[in-house]
């Protein structure tokens, strides 16, 4: 049981220290070959993140502190919202005459506004002390994913509400205090001069209405706003590509999955368009990569090969990397990966992806992989909105914050999760982008702003005198991953290259269940959870398709 705690505080995703933006980047080597024989790595993905990745406009004096002011790109949209419906060249002026919430005036609550509901908002919601702040949380989706749950929606062995929570639910004063609230809306701007965020209503697929602006005056301001999938540019891959960070990319994963196995049942078509449409490809072997590969294995291992029985002879799973799959887990535990995967029907494939056509891949050797799938999973850097932001950065483009998660160039400014990075002069390394950082990085906050708000320093710029107390320190507690077939691995090493308990097998397998079962963020999620691994296991994954 003392496995299944130390593993439960880790949840998977390795890296440590190491496991960051600039590990998920080596994704892409030359040529296609087995996997045992790593090439050299693509040199587009190396330089897409570091330099075409970032615009020249955001190429900041990383050593300059001087900078207060933080107001920036009107041109910005974040893509979430509809752009074109409401433009987005206001002028300041126009932005500061945008409605809103005002400052917050003497007498009332300081007011702390949260900028997303991912791991980072949502724990430092679950803990801020609602009494001391008035909190606004906005965000283009109005719940917290599970995320290491979410390659199991896409294939049915859980169902998508299992994986979700309102992030209502998570901090009840949003919905019930008079001067707290949630906004469905996207943050396209920020003045750090006066204080205030600007934003966006945000559409949804088939619900149409209008696009408002408006603004929100804060005391505090905590940016996390996660990242966004690494494409490196290449060409097709947005257009082609799903990708797998919400849970509205496993719903279309599933529908389209669904879909071609039932096309492909269609008389008349041909062997080869079954075969392509039954091929599924995986890019990139990190723990997403390979947990979905293990996930779609085990979906034909078992389902497929009842309910699909005319077409269970054409359905396949490749995954194509660079390098290793699973490159920051201990070297055991790779190969048993390795081996793990193709017993079970994964075709692991050496290779780098030069352009994704809508039934192919063409590879750098100038191979071509016909597809009817295609899943990227080659790791985030920081979003549009993120890169936007006038501000000193990180290594590698993310937001630049001190110890204690402030973003030092600006007053009342903190940034948290896969949005932030420790600066150059902090002489601390940049840390993965994980949900067990994100999930710690809220908590260090709650504390914080519990320390200030008691010292009065609560409300705009009263904070400037304030003893801050220890600053954040992270410890990596160590990695898993599942491979598919009841099978897992655990890593809980530090870092890699250090010793510590590693294992593969059917036990990590139950260290990981047990540990995910008791992570999932509610009560309501935790019994979701248990019952569609109970229906699963005794009746199969849900093949309907809906909608
Ligand atoms: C499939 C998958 C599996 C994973 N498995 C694991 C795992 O097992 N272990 C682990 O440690 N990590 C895992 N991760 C990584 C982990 O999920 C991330 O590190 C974590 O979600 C980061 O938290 P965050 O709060 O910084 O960002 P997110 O959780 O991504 O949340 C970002 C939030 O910001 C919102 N937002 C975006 N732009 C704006 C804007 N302009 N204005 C306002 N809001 C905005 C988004 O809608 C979202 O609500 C996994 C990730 C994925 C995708």
């Amino acid at each position: 049981m003392a496995l299944v705690r130390a593993a439960r505080s880790s949840f998977r995703r390795s890296g440590g220290a190491i496991g960051n933006y600039a590990s998920e980047r080596n994704i892409f080597c030359e040529g296609i070959s087995p996997l045992r024989h790593p090439a050299p790595v693509f040199e587009k993905a190396v330089t897409g993140f570091n330099s075409s990745y970032i615009p020249s406009t955001q190429m900041i004096n990383q050593l300059s502190f001087g900078n207060r002011g933080m107001k920036f790109t009107p041109q910005y949209q974040f893509p979430h919202a509809e752009a074109q419906t409401v433009g987005g060249s206001d002028s300041k002026n126009e932005r500061s005459s945008y409605p809103g919430l005002e400052a917050t005036k003497q007498g009332e609550k300081p007011r702390v506004v949260v900028l997303g509901s991912g791991w980072a908002a949502c724990r430092f919601l679950k803990g801020i002390d609602t009494t001391m702040y008035d909190v606004v949380c906005i965000a283009p989706r109005n719940h917290m994913v599970f995320t290491p749950l979410l390659a199991s929606t896409c294939v049915g062995t859980l169902e998508f509400r299992s994986v979700a929570e309102p992030v209502t639910q998570i901090q009840k004063a949003l919905a019930k205090d008079p001067n707290s609230y949630f906004f469905l809306a996207s943050c396209t701007g920020v003045d750090a001069d006066k204080h205030e965020v600007y934003c966006q209503t945000v559409g949804d697929r088939g619900v149409s209405h209008e696009h408002y602006r408006f603004k929100v005056a804060y005391d505090k301001l905590v940016i996390a706003s996660g990242a966004e999938p690494l494409t490196f540019g290449i060409k097709g891959v947005e257009e082609h590509a799903f990708f797998l960070r919400e849970v509205q990319n496993a719903q279309e994963i599933r529908k389209k999955l669904l879909m071609n196995l039932m096309v492909s049942e269609t008389p008349g078509i041909s062997e080869e368009e079954k075969e392509r449409l039954l091929h599924c490809v995986v890019i990139g072997g990190g723990p997403t990569g390979v947990e979905f590969s293990g996930e779609l294995s085990d979906f034909i291992m078992r389902d497929v090969r009842e309910r699909y029985a005319h077409v269970k002879n054409y359905i396949h799973v490749t995954l194509i990397e660079a390098n290793e799959i699973l490159s920051s887990f201990d070297v055991g535990l790779r190969e048993y990966a390795t081996k793990h995967l193709t017993k079970v029907g994964v075709r692991l494939v050496h290779g780098v992806v030069k352009e994704v056509h809508p039934d192919k891949i063409v590879l750098s050797d100038g191979s071509d992989v016909p597809y009817g799938l295609l899943v990227w999973s080659t790791g985030v850097g920081p979003s549009k909105f993120i890169k936007s932001l006038d501000i000193p950065k990180s290594p590698g483009g993310r937001i630049g914050i001190d110890e204690w998660l402030r973003v030092p160039s600006v007053e009342d400014v903190f940034a948290i999760g896969d949005c932030a990075g420790f600066l150059e002069q902090t002489g601390k390394p940049v840390l993965p982008a994980l949900a067990q950082v994100a999930e710690r990085q809220g908590k260090y906050l709650v504390k914080l702003f519990t320390d200030i708000g008691k010292q009065n320093g609560g409300k705009a710029l009263s904070a400037k005198d304030i003893t801050l107390g220890d600053p954040f320190v992270y410890k990596h507690l160590g990695s898993m991953a599942t491979v598919g077939r009841y099978k897992a691995l655990v890593d809980l090493r530090q870092a890699k290259g250090e010793k510590g308990v590693s294992l593969a097998g059917f036990m990590s397998w139950f260290i990981w269940r047990s540990a995910y079962l008791t992570r999932v963020i509610s009560w309501r999620n935790r019994f979701y959870v248990a019952m569609n691994w109970g229906t699963t296991l005794i009746f199969g994954r849900d093949n309907t398709k809906i909608g």
